[in-house]
């Protein structure tokens, strides 16, 4: 039997010879341990334990064949709340946790105290939905997904974060226009990647393409959206939506199409990215 040294050092050696990051093998083992009640760096050159070996045996193919960590766990971290992740989800991005404070510190300027409503529309997992509703008691919180699956994993870890978010099924806007919901912050990360962009092959070949990619020009479904934006949002509403990196003029331009007298301001990721845009409406 080895240590965990010894599988570290091994496993990193197939890593780097297949020319996938060698740093995977530790962060992978480090998760395990963790959910074991093992403490990887106390225990290092002790025997790996059984659990924490099957666990990593187990996983150790999916990661070689270049599957996301996430998907391998079968969970991830958002926000600080753990969220089951599968196939039917796109993994949380750390970026999109930048969005989910950005709303957090608008709601204080534009409205706090007041009782109100969010939209999270294509909701996935719940990630921006459910850190919303914990991180603020006074959001009335909605999602919704075209997608079943998602939806069923959305729900489960909305019960696993012990928190209020009320979950619809439909394509973009109809489950609110349908009901007749109102309202104040609607927000959106939609699918945005070209058709035609090239993407990393772990993200290509394991993560649902309804997540990725948003047609030709990436703005599809913020077009979508934008079209009937006005049916659900209270007067002076605000829209956040997360974009890509190079989607800031023509959407800015779409914006302003549907909302003339909207006013729109764009914030860049941690990585300097034009990552998020916020349109007053
Ligand atoms: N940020 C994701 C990626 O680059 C894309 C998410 C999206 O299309 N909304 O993989």
């Amino acid at each position: 039997m080895n240590t965990y040294n010894q599988l570290i050092h091994q496993y990193r050696q197939i890593f780097k010879e297949k020319g996938l990051p060698p740093e995977t093998v530790k962060a992978f083992l480090f998760e395990l341990c963790n959910d074991n009640e093992v403490n990887l760096y106390l225990d290092i050159d002790k025997q790996v334990d059984n659990r924490v070996y099957d666990a990593f045996m187990k996983g150790i193919d999916r990661l070689l064949a270049n599957e996301p960590m996430n998907y391998v766990l079968g969970y991830s971290y958002f926000y600080g709340y753990r969220f089951i992740v599968n196939d039917a989800v796109l993994i949380p991005r750390p970026e999109t946790e930048e969005l989910v404070g950005l709303i957090l510190s608008k709601y204080d300027e534009y409205y706090k105290g007041q009782k109100i409503r969010v939209c999270d529309v294509g909701t996935g997992s719940g990630a921006i939905a459910i850190a919303l509703a914990k991180e603020e008691s006074a959001l009335e919180v909605y999602a919704s997904d075209i997608s079943p699956e998602a939806l069923k994993v959305a729900e489960e870890n909305r019960v696993n974060n012990d928190c209020q978010v009320t979950f619809f099924e439909g394509s973009m806007l109809e489950s609110y226009i349908e009901r007749d919901i109102k309202v104040d912050i609607l927000v959106s990360n939609p699918p945005y990647i070209k058709t035609i962009e090239k993407i990393e092959a772990s993200v290509y070949d394991y993560e649902p393409h309804v997540a990725l990619f948003g047609g030709q020009d990436g703005l599809y479904f913020y077009r979508q959206i934008l079209k009937d934006a006005a049916k659900i949002l209270n007067e002076k509403g605000l829209i956040f939506f997360e974009m890509g990196y190079d989607l800031k003029d023509d959407l800015r331009k779409l914006a302003l199409t549907y909302f003339p007298k909207g006013q729109v301001e764009v914030y860049k990721d941690i990585n300097g990215k034009d990552r998020m845009m916020l349109i007053m409406t």
